[in-house]
């Protein structure tokens, strides 16, 4: 007999969606991920200045995100590239908040580091290479802030779904999960985004999932239909990176979106909201409107 997701998954009990259907909210400021709205976080690879950071967070915000991303403790593959401007980055994304009223999401690297950032940060990003260090989950559940989980590079979905566990088991049910593409034996694409992942999560978890489509592409000219397939794979939201002058960004500017290219992301996911509102009033059995011929009707 086939093996059900209960069983593949049972060392992750609590985050596993119950018969009763209901669904964690994570709420931060007046933002509600998981629930009804789409919800973009944006902004810089890593926080630079003052003028790099406002103008990516006044830009983002216009264009419709609700969350600034930059990371001022940054994980690089090289030892000798930027490693992040540490708490001056972390008072420039206050700063960014206090301006566009964004709400901030930013890496924690290190234990030592978590109430440092948790004073800043309105979300505690866990990196890609960190969601195996259990001592850092443990210390940043504990901080009280909600948690974004990003998928490890090589982690499976049930490694994924171990990690958000001790987050729970520590105290904090605010988690919100993050595809952000796996390593493949393909070499052309950065990683390789896991579109089935997302579905899967979103089937078996009750926890928010949202895709990064720029580390999974790593290639500005695939980020726009990443974002579309994240939307239409069920996600709750992005997490994409964008930079006034990709160019000369000092991370990741090679899968960075320029401000024209947010904006036609963002336009050109129009109808796929349009699509996702529907398919979530249908899911919901919530009557839907006749454009123009005055009826409801009932879907299940
Ligand atoms: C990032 O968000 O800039 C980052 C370093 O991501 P990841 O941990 O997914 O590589
Ligand atoms: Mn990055």
């Amino acid at each position: 007999m086939r093996e059900s997701w209960q069983e593949h998954f049972a060392e992750s009990p609590d985050v596993l969606l119950g018969v009763d259907g209901r669904r964690t909210i994570v709420q931060v400021r007046d933002v509600l991920v998981g629930g009804d709205e789409f919800v973009v976080m944006a902004g810089p690879c890593s926080v630079e200045s003052e003028r790099q950071l406002m103008a990516a967070a006044h830009h983002v915000r216009r264009a419709g995100a609700r969350v600034l991303r930059g990371g001022a403790f940054k994980p690089r593959s090289s030892p000798y590239s930027f490693q992040g401007l540490g708490l001056e980055g972390l008072k420039l994304l206050a700063c960014a908040r206090e301006a566009t009223e964004l709400a901030i999401v930013t890496e924690v690297m290190s234990e030592d580091d978590v109430s440092l950032v948790a004073e800043y940060a309105d979300i505690l990003q866990i990196g890609s290479r960190s969601m195996e260090n259990y001592s850092l989950l443990e210390a940043a559940a504990r901080s009280g802030r909600p948690i974004l989980l990003k998928r490890g590079m090589m982690a499976t979905i049930a490694d994924l779904l171990r990690s958000a566990q001790i987050i729970l088991d520590n105290g904090n049910r605010n988690v919100i999960l993050c595809e952000r593409g796996i390593r493949t034996f393909e070499t052309a694409i950065r990683n390789t985004f896991d579109a089935a992942g997302i579905a899967l999560l979103k089937q078996v978890t009750h926890l928010p999932v949202i895709a990064d489509p720029s580390h999974a592409a790593g290639n500005r000219d695939l980020v726009p239909a990443l974002a579309r397939i994240g939307v239409a794979a069920g996600a709750d939201g992005l997490l994409v990176e964008v930079h006034p002058d990709p160019d000369k960004a000092w991370s990741d500017g090679e899968q960075s979106l320029d401000f024209a290219g947010f904006d036609a992301m963002m336009n050109a996911l129009e109808p796929w909201m349009e699509w996702r509102a529907t398919a979530l009033r249908a899911e919901k059995h919530e009557p839907l409107e006749c454009a123009g011929l005055g009826c409801a009707e009932a879907r299940g």
